[in-house]
Order: structure tokens, then sequence, then C-alpha cells
């Protein structure tokens, strides 16, 4: 059995490290041109060759989204930009459109290129196709049934191929949507989406208009284009078994306590697997982990057919338990934690440490310190965001780690 590799989002230069942290085998990122994220805080040039330095020393690849449509007039940019990043040693770059590809080739030959799924591969004469043409690996469509992706890996020897597990769904075909670009002038093909398929909505009749008549599905209203959120945990066994070669989670633009908590659960259910292939459960700890974040309701989306065969009940808001406080920065010598606080926390809060490998520990918040800007430690009994705060814990912990509350604490 082979072992594919889990790929993470690193959305900055925090997100990469967390990713790390929190063992992913491979990281995705964007620049600050054509990477489709946009409105991420993307990396500038020194970043990137940091992000590299980081994900090389700790053994994990690095991946660049060059993966936008880009229109005539972008092409001058494009060949520049290439030309800028060439001596970058990135392990390949994520590519969507045949031009980026044709300006790759003459710029950076020996690049690897990774096809995303922007390009929509649905069937194993794309696949063969695109192999063709020098890709060696692609992101298949979300909107591909395992049946498909089995049938597609084996149709396409020695090509890689790559499933996304877990993160958000666009309500239209992947990639191909214009709401964003009607509405709001931001072309999600761009990397400028302001995701509009998750706004409410309210109908008017054409000859009564500022007449807004309420949708709803429930007490918050309607969200008519609002996909649930794509989670393939359960299913991990069979997407092993079809061959594809890295599990993709989707998300740079969400927080590191996101990229934690998706990863966590993820290493620890793809480790399990790969150690005892027959002996695999999917533990209901790993559910309930994933339950806590931010979440739209969870779907298995088109692996097994069309989203309407499964059951499919779509949530009218996010769904989340737990809101993410705090991440340690440092441990000292004496075992003094150096902690960023994220969201007001005070003495009193039930507070969870979560680490990798599932590791999870709960301690009543004591009397801590605030430190000033000149680094002066202050005794405090509430810390605000952007504060960082000295803390002493019965337990072992590390540098990256996170520190969450349940919501229905008080804050
Ligand atoms: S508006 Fe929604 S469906 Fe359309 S591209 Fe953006 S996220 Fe996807």
């Amino acid at each position: 059995m082979h072992t594919p590799e889990l790929l993470a989002p690193a959305g900055n230069m925090e997100k990469l490290k967390i990713a790390v942290h929190y063992g992913a085998d491979a990281v995705y990122l964007g620049g600050q041109a054509f990477g489709l994220r946009n409105m991420a805080d993307n990396f500038s040039m020194d970043e990137m060759k940091s992000a590299l330095d980081f994900c090389h020393v700790n053994d994990v690849k690095a991946y660049l989204t060059i993966n936008s449509y880009p229109r005539n007039e972008a092409l001058p940019e494009l060949e520049k930009y290439l030309e800028q990043i060439a001596p970058l040693s990135f392990d390949a770059y994520i590519v969507a459109d045949p031009g980026v590809i044709d300006a790759v080739r003459q710029i950076t030959p020996d690049r690897e290129l990774h096809l995303s799924t922007q390009a929509n591969t649905i069937n194993w004469r794309s696949a063969r196709f695109w192999q063709q043409q020098g890709v060696s690996r692609i992101n298949l469509a979300r909107e591909m049934s395992l049946d498909n992706i089995r049938e597609t890996v084996k149709a396409v020897p020695g090509m890689e191929f790559e499933a996304f597990v877990h993160g958000a769904l666009c309500m239209s075909y992947s990639g191909r949507c214009l709401i964003s670009s009607m509405l709001t002038g931001r072309d999600a093909n761009q990397g400028e989406c302001t995701h509009p398929c998750r706004w409410s909505y309210h109908l008017v009749e054409e000859s009564r208009p500022g007449e807004y008549f309420p949708v709803m599905e429930d007490e918050t209203g309607t969200f008519i284009f609002n996909s649930r959120d794509l989670c393939l945990l359960e299913h991990i066994p069979a997407l092993v078994a079809s061959g594809v070669h890295s599990l993709k989670i989707e998300g740079r633009m969400k927080g590191i306590n996101y990229v934690a908590s998706v990863l966590r659960v993820y290493r620890q259910a793809l480790d399990e697997y790969l150690a005892d292939p027959a002996g695999w459960r999917c533990r209901p700890e790993w559910l309930e982990e994933l339950a806590k974040l931010s979440h739209r309701g969870y779907t298995t989306g088109f692996l097994f057919g069309q989203p309407r065969n499964v059951a499919q009940e779509y949530q009218s808001a996010y769904i989340r338990s737990h809101d993410f406080v705090g991440v340690i920065d440092d441990v000292k010598d004496d075992g003094t934690l150096l902690i960023s606080v994220r969201n007001r926390i005070k003495v009193g809060d039930l507070i969870e440490f979560i680490g990798p490998g599932m590791r999870s520990d709960t301690v009543t918040l004591q009397h801590f310190s605030t430190l000033s800007e000149r680094g002066a430690a202050i005794p405090a009994d509430v810390a605000n965001p952007n504060q960082r705060i000295l803390l002493a814990v019965p337990f072992a912990v590390n540098a990256g780690d996170l520190l969450r509350r349940e919501k229905r604490a008080t804050s």
C-alpha cells in the first residue's frame, strides 16, 4: 500500500508553521499574484524564501499556486513574476490555465507542474491529455465520484492524483462561478471571490422594487446557495485504496485554529490507517473534534454520487462549539509559556490546550501576567486580543500548540 501525503493550506507564514507543527507532509501557498486567493495574506518574495527554508528543513514539500486565469493584458506581469520566482526551490507549481503552463515551460522548464482543481479534471482522458502536456499531478475535480477517481487513477499510470478530503465546497462547479463577479465585480477566477453564495437572500417581485420578502428555512433565514462543507474523514480507507497520492485540505483563507484542528485529526486518522488497515475505525473523537470548528454542516459531496442522493440537509448558519483564544509562541526554560492572545480570556475560564497527535489538556485559568510593550510582566485577570501573556500550566506543551475555550463559557 502506498502512503499518500497530507497536503495542507498555508495562507501566510503563521499558518504554514502551524501546518508543519500539526503534521502536514506538504503545504500549498500563494505569492502576491496569480494565486486565486488574493484576499488571503499570501507571501512576499522574502516570505516565500523563508517558507521554503522552513519547509525543507522540516522535510515538508511546498507548492506554489499560480492557478488564476490571466487575460492577455496580464501576461507580461505573469512572465515577470515567473522570472522573479524562478530561483525559488518550490517542489511544484499548481497551475490551471494552459497559457500559464506554456509560460512556465518557457521560463522554468524543469519545474514540476500540478494541475489545479480549477482545471476541472473529471475523466481519465483529460488526465491522460494533461500527462502528455508534462503535468505530473492532477488535483481531481471535487465533482468526481469514488468510482470515477478509482478508474481515472488506474487508467493513467505514472500520473499522481490529489483528492480534496476536507473544506469548503462551491455550490457551483468549482471555479466556474460568476456570482461574485456579478454582485461585486470581484472575479472568483482571478482569485477575488467574495463568497456571496454564503450570503442571505430575499425574494423580490419585479413590480414591487424595494419590497424584500424574507425566505425562511429556519429561524436564521435562508442561505439558498450555501453548500455544506466537505468531510471525507470516514472514507480515508477508500481514498487510500483508490490510489490517490495526496489528500488535500482546503482553506488558505481559514485561520490557524482550522488548520491545526483539521490536520491533527486527519494526521492521526491517516497514520492509524496506514499502521493497521484492517483494524482501522473512524474514532468518534475525531468527528467531535471536526464538529468543534466553525463549519456549515458536513457532507461527503460527490464521492458517492450526486449530493442530493446523500441526504444533504443545508444548514443556514455556521456551526461552532469552541472559540480559539490563543497560541503558544514560546516555552521558556523554566516552563513558563509565552502566549499570544487571540480572543479575550479571563481568570476562571476553562482553557483547553491542543497539540499534534490529538494531545489535549485542560486547565482553569489562574492568575497570569500580561506583557507590556517593553516586556514588563504585569499581573492581570483579563487579557484581550493581541496581548501577550505569561502563564504556567501543570502539563507539558510545545510552542505552536493552540488554546481554545468552549463557547458556552463566559468571556
Ligand atoms: S461565490 Fe461561492 S460558489 Fe461561487 S466561486 Fe465563490 S465560493 Fe464558489
